[in-house]
């Protein structure tokens, strides 16, 4: 195998371990905020962090960024943990931490700034400080709280704790340059009064940390030293320096990658939430959504995903990727693993008519030609059988190799049959076939010497089970959503779902379980869906087997 050159992460922490800057350590953090479940994207940064510390004998914390109480939920916390575990990451007890536990830590590193003239208690509104920071070609104006004695910031703030104001009557902001030409050091806030519950601390605070003062000083308390983030945030990299550098504590620092887009789909937590709260979709785990949770019900392995975020790689420029990769990326791990059995989507009966009535054969079929391993199964053959209403033309077009009037087909496993006649009914639709089978054609001992070039799969009437079967498409027939904004739900696709009720599917799936993966032999890959019940199977087709998406 070709030896693949390092990512820049790679190389950043191969310098470090050599320069010995962190004393030889790696230890990164996934730093979720739990107001969602877990998307594509957040699959990248977890394999990026845990596979970077693995790499280098390091390690990874899992920590929730919990300093936002009104969209968070203890639901949430369970289903990233649930989610992360299925891509085959772990983590200790020591290892899953909360933000949320260092807020008497953080507001001790606040009242620290006060004390040093760092930072002051502004009580204006939110838009006139937004207004005063003024723009990057000119400098803003400091607010007349900005010279506050230290003392008085140091009451007013504590008080600030103590509830004695309501929301948005004061802030926090640090004192650093309203003249920077980076607009997120012109003294940017670092706390807010929220009166609200926490899912975790309850009714405990009242003010909560801003984003850029939680993060940085959560970092460098848990003593990350590669502490990785989306493009985005370069610009708050500086603000993060400065923090760290005014408190003096342990230097954690700061790299971003570039995030990982989609075609055809959204991906921030907040659409996607969208999709869920207006009904668009049936929920989180809806197995059009890009969650690793509905990544799951639809039937992708662990591995799969693991694969796609080793394929699309790490880099510092924004780009998009064709979903097709993601599909790729499920089909070449299913074909080695999946069994293959029969299932008939859009059924068309056929009468074997030389074929005794009343009698079951038990044909031995190979489950997966990929792996030697996996044996085989009995599948009945009897007198009537489904096939594919397409593996049938009245007027066969040149190159037609399956059935139609007089042309012969071998079913797999089984035996060539002919077609000898059809059934139509007052509307003109086919109903049913009557062919007739070659006696001594029966796969593997075939004595018969005729030859024919199509093989289709089929289900014995008599055994089969009715399933419903959910075939997915784009969630958005947009391939870029990023133009479109809040817009995204006018290009929702229509056709993302196709509900199939009537499908015949051999005896052996009626015992499938949840978690097992199948190839529908030509039909592609499917699961067992959660909605499933033993009365009411339900499958959802994974992905096809062949790229078929029409753009
Ligand atoms: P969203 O906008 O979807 O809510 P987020 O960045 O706000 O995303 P977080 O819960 O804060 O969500 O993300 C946790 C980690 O996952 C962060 O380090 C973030 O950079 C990373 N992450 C989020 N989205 C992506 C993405 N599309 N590609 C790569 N990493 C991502
Ligand atoms: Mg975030
Ligand atoms: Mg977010």
């Amino acid at each position: 195998e070709e030896k693949k050159s390092l990512n820049f992460l790679e190389q950043i922490v191969e310098e470090d371990l050599a320069s010995g800057k962190h004393g030889g350590r790696v230890l990164t953090r996934f730093p979720p905020e739990p107001n969602g479940y877990l998307h594509i994207g957040h699959a990248k940064s977890i394999c990026l962090n845990f596979g970077l510390a693995a790499k280098y004998g390091g390690q990874t914390n899992l920590r929730f960024d919990d300093t936002n109480p009104e969209k968070e939920e203890t639901e949430y916390v369970e289903s990233i943990k649930a989610d992360v575990k299925w891509l085959g990451f772990n983590w200790t007890n020591d290892q899953e931490l909360y933000a949320s536990d260092y807020f008497e830590t953080l507001y001790q590193f606040a009242v620290e700034l006060i004390k040093k003239g760092l930072a002051y208690v502004d009580d204006q509104p939110a838009d006139m400080i937004a207004a005063q920071k003024g723009n990057p070609n000119f400098a803003g104006e400091d607010s007349p709280y900005r010279y506050r004695p230290i003392a008085e910031n140091v009451d007013l703030f504590a008080r600030m704790r103590a509830g004695e104001f309501p929301d948005g009557a004061k802030v926090l902001r640090a004192k650093i340059d309203m003249a920077h030409p980076n607009m997120h050091m012109r003294d940017p806030l670092m706390y807010r009064i929220k009166h609200a519950h926490h899912h975790r601390t309850g009714d405990a605070w009242c003010i909560y940390p801003m984003y850029d003062f939680a993060h940085g000083q959560s970092d460098s308390y848990e003593e990350i030293t590669h502490s990785i983030c989306t493009l985005e945030f370069d610009v708050h990299r500086p603000l993060y320096d400065w923090f760290i550098e005014k408190l003096n504590i342990f230097p954690s620092q700061q790299y971003e990658f570039a995030r990982l887009n989609l075609t055809n789909t959204v991906m921030s937590k907040r659409r996607l939430l969208q999709l869920v709260q207006e009904g668009l979709v049936s929920g989180w785990d809806d197995p059009r959504m890009p969650t690793i949770s509905g990544l799951r019900r639809r039937g992708f392995t662990p591995a799969s995903v693991r694969n796609f975020c080793e394929k699309i790689g790490i880099g510092k420029r924004e780009n998009l990727i064709d979903v097709s990769v993601l599909d790729f990326c499920v089909r070449e791990d299913l074909n080695k693993t999946a069994t293959r059995v029969m299932a008939v989507l859009d059924p068309l009966k056929v009468v074997i008519t030389n074929y005794p009535e009343g009698k079951t054969e038990e044909l031995s079929i190979e489950n997966n030609p990929e792996d030697t391993e996996s044996g085989s199964r009995l599948v009945p053959f009897s007198r009537e059988i489904y096939i594919e209403r397409d593996d049938f033309m009245e007027e066969p077009m040149k190159k037609f190799f399956r059935l139609g009037p007089g042309l012969m087909v071998r079913l797999k496993g089984a035996y060539i049959i002919k077609c000898d006649d059809f059934v139509k009914d007052e509307f003109g639709n086919i109903t049913e076939l009557h062919c007739s089978y070659i006696e001594n054609s029966r796969s593997g001992e075939d004595t018969s010497g005729v030859s024919v070039k199509g093989v289709i799969h089929w289900v014995s009437v008599a055994h089969a089970h009715k399933a419903e079967v959910r075939l997915y498409d784009r969630l958005l027939i947009l391939e870029d959503a990023s133009q479109v904004g809040d817009d995204f739900k006018k290009f929702l696709n229509p056709d993302s779902l196709t509900v199939l009720s009537e499908v015949f599917i051999e005896p052996s799936l009626k015992e499938a379980k949840i978690g097992t993966n199948y190839q529908f032999m030509r039909k592609g890959y499917f699961c067992l869906d959660t909605d499933s019940t033993p009365e009411n199977l339900v499958f959802n087709r994974t992905v096809g087997l062949k790229d078929s998406f029409k753009k």
